[in-house]
């Protein structure tokens, strides 16, 4: 066994320190790793797979490892070929694979066909799911829904499928739209409507895989009896009905580590279940509780900075991120003039930088990528993109933009003037148009319109203004054209019409023109422009599929949770962003901006880089109050000790011991005590504020305070 440990420190030079060894070696019966950033989660997990095939003899195929995406599960493929390169490989894949094939067997079972309406597999789904929101929202609401507004009826569902409520009480709960519950039960009836044939989402595979296991026996058992071990990573974020189909799986043996960070849980929005893990022993009674503080990832400025950054969330569990590794460089707060310069400069450091992988650039917003891609294309600069945001090259504001370009190439093209006509804010109707369209004119659309329809005075100035306008176009370089679409042909002031209307935000709709302005800025003609747009739609997914060996990382922050770099630049900390207006209505979900906020700057292993900009076409804008949390400590060299906040955190989250000691007289030197997570130990001495205690053969340092505040400690008379 210790051998394992040597050999693995000789290969490796990892050298599992006591709670990653104890977590390797306890393969029986379930147990629970409640960790920091950093502090060697996944290296535990994969080691102790290692462990089980090398050392336990088991059978590769008998494991199962289950991951938050299909990006963490390549990447904990290639760290286990990494770590164990003569074993057969482990299946590690997501919990959806897996609830996909288990709904997979039990349909076919039961004789009903289905087809998937979303995630775009193979073949086309005679409707999606996005599709069928749409034409539900309009029937019961009598009108269009926002993208927004569907979007997050889409996530609405998701959410409460993933937290199991059952269909009768969909109706009662409040919603993200008017009529949200109704919506969703009309969903539901509309996808089974046919007998024997069901239309399915993602989240109905979680779903009927779990029913699966838990109704069918002969199933059950067959999926049971597949796997003796199970491993689950990222579990902060797993949902309820994940955490019921591993319950069922792991039934028989009870074989189970769970390893999570409440800190990093970034997705209740979407249904994951963090507190799940705070019960873990209902569900699980015997099951040990690990908990791991030290990171290995960053340097000291890192840790201690972020350390003292989450300690602001209230709902968390009490933890104390240390480290041993050095100080490299502090961390660095810039805010830039303007996004043009905040590109300049990344773009700027990125040529000084050899490996390119070990760097990051990290957003809260998808959006924020083309403008990079663009810069990053256009120097040479390789880069990955793990979900690649190719939407931005089919929305429609693209496509007005490249049909108001088209139509200045022939100003006689009915189709092409019939599809923008209508935003160029002249308040032309649809009747209007159906008559422009019905009648046999010919020659200059402008003209022909003027001529056909009956018109107020102004719209027929206007018209004949942009007539003018389009025919100086074709001289024009593509900014100057976008420029004016947007103000001389009424485009922007259409915009935003629509976009009260339709409640879109307007500041993301102009963000794409002003992101295609920066497109078209290097660029000569109108062709150049469009081509340009297709090439870089095409980096980008060649960016996501075949990326180059040395390669910077384009990454959300939400996709970049796992990983690590050298040097991170997080981008765009505004105010509006991080958190998001929403995001800033509700403690928790700002509570939950700050973990993603806390997920990104633990990426980082050297250096991190918080960058934000002044202004944005003459608007004044903000920094994101993280950025000004963090500068705030930046400031202040050691509150850790003194910060009341970091005693109340868990109060809402962890019921308190009513056994517990309060009273520091208590915590004399030589008493046996119990510690919620560490179990029995005694108490070896007393340096301050610091408690030092015993446990086993590993000694922890405690903080008094939090101690007695959370009455963490139970005496134990012996
Ligand atoms: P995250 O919460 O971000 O997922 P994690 O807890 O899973 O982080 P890992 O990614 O497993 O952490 O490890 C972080 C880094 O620390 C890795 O580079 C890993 O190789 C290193 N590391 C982990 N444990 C040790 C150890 N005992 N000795 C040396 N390096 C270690
Ligand atoms: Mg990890």
């Amino acid at each position: 066994m210790s051998d394992f440990f040597e050999r693995k420190k000789q290969q490796l030079n990892i050298d599992l320190n006591d709670v990653q060894q104890q977590a390797v070696l306890a393969t029986e019966g379930p147990l629970l790793l409640l960790a920091c950033p950093g502090s060697g989660k996944t290296t535990t997990m994969i080691m102790r797979i290692g462990y089980l095939i090398e050392e336990k003899h088991v059978n590769p195929r008998r494991i199962k490892a289950i991951t938050f995406s299909r990006a963490s599960a390549r990447d904990m493929t290639e760290r286990f070929t990494r770590f164990f390169p003569d074993s057969e490989q482990v299946d590690f894949s997501t919990i959806h694979s897996l609830a996909f094939t288990i709904a997979r067997s039990y349909l076919t079972k039961i004789g009903t066909s289905f087809e998937l309406i979303e995630g775009g597999g193979k073949g086309r789904p005679s409707v999606t799911k996005p599709f069928l929101l749409k034409g539900l929202y309009k029937d019961m609401l009598k009108e269009d829904g926002t993208d927004d507004e569907l979007a997050s009826l889409s996530t609405f569902i998701s959410s409460i499928k993933n937290r199991m409520i059952p269909l009768e009480q969909w109706e009662t709960l409040k919603g993200p739209v008017d009529k949200a519950g109704r919506i969703a039960r009309k969903y539901e009836q509309y996808k089974s409507r046919r007998q024997g044939h069901l239309l399915l989402d993602f989240d109905d595979m979680l779903t009927i895989a779990e029913q699966a296991l838990r109704e069918d026996e002969e199933l059950g058992n067959h999926f049971r009896n597949l796997y003796d071990y199970l491993l689950t990573d990222e579990s902060q974020d797993t949902s309820l009905v994940q955490h019921k189909i591993v319950e069922h799986l792991v039934a028989h043996h009870g074989n189970l580590c769970v390893v999570a960070d409440d800190d990093q849980s970034i997705y209740t929005w979407r249904g994951a279940e963090p507190d799940y893990l705070l019960d873990f022993r209902k569900v699980y009674p015997d099951a040990q509780v690990l908990m791991m503080e030290r990171n290995y990832r960053s340097s000291q400025d890192i840790v201690e900075m972020a350390s003292k950054f989450i300690k602001r969330n209230d709902k968390r569990y009490p933890k104390e991120m240390h480290t041993t590794n050095g100080k490299c460089e502090p961390i660095t707060i810039r805010q830039l003039d303007n996004p043009k310069q905040q590109l300049e400069y990344v773009t700027y450091e990125l040529l000084g930088e050899t490996d390119l992988n070990e760097v990051a650039i990290l957003f809260r917003n998808n959006s924020s990528s083309t403008m990079y891609v663009n810069e990053l294309h256009r120097r040479g600069i390789p880069f990955f993109m793990k979900d690649a945001d190719d939407k931005f090259f089919s929305h429609w504001i693209v496509k007005d933009i490249l049909n108001f370009m088209r139509l200045s190439f022939n100003t006689e093209r009915k189709d092409i003037f019939a599809k923008i006509v209508m935003k160029m804010n002249l308040f032309i109707s649809r009747s209007m148009l159906t008559k422009f369209e019905n009648a046999a004119t010919t020659g200059n659309v402008f003209d022909a319109f003027i001529q056909t329809v009956d018109l107020k005075d102004s719209q027929a100035k206007k018209l004949a203004d942009y007539k003018k306008g389009y025919a100086v176009i074709p001289e024009m370089r593509p900014e100057r054209v976008i420029q004016l679409i947007r103000h001389d042909l009424g485009y922007e002031a259409a915009l935003k019409s629509r976009a009260e209307k339709f409640g879109y935000r307007i500041d993301n709709l102009l963000g794409i023109l002003d992101t295609l302005e920066g497109i078209a800025a290097q660029l000569r003609t109108m062709v150049e422009f469009a081509n340009r747009l297709k090439e870089l739609e095409k980096a980008v997914q060649n960016a996501k599929f075949n990326p180059s060996d040395n390669a910077v990382t384009l990454s959300t922050f939400h996709s970049a949770k796992g990983l690590e770099f050298r040097r991170v630049f997080m981008i765009d900390l505004l105010k509006g962003i991080i958190p998001s207006e929403e995001d800033e209505h509700e403690q928790a979900t700002l509570e939950e901006a700050r973990r993603l906020f806390y997920v990104g700057m633990t990426r980082a292993k050297e250096r991190l880089e918080l960058l934000s900009y002044g202004q944005d076409e003459g608007k004044t804008k903000e920094d994101s109050r993280f950025v000004n949390e963090v500068r705030g400590l930046l400031l202040r060299p050691r509150p850790a000790k003194e910060e009341p906040k970091s005693v109340k955190v868990t109060k809402a989250s962890i019921p308190l011991n009513p056994e517990g000691i309060q009273d520091s007289e208590e915590l004399t030197v030589g008493t046996t005590v119990k510690h919620r997570v560490f179990g029995q130990g005694e108490i070896t001495g007393r340096e301050g504020n610091e408690l030092h205690i015993q446990f086993g053969d590993m000694e922890k340092r405690l903080d008094l305070e939090t101690v007695l505040s959370l009455r963490l400690l139970e005496k134990l008379v012996i």
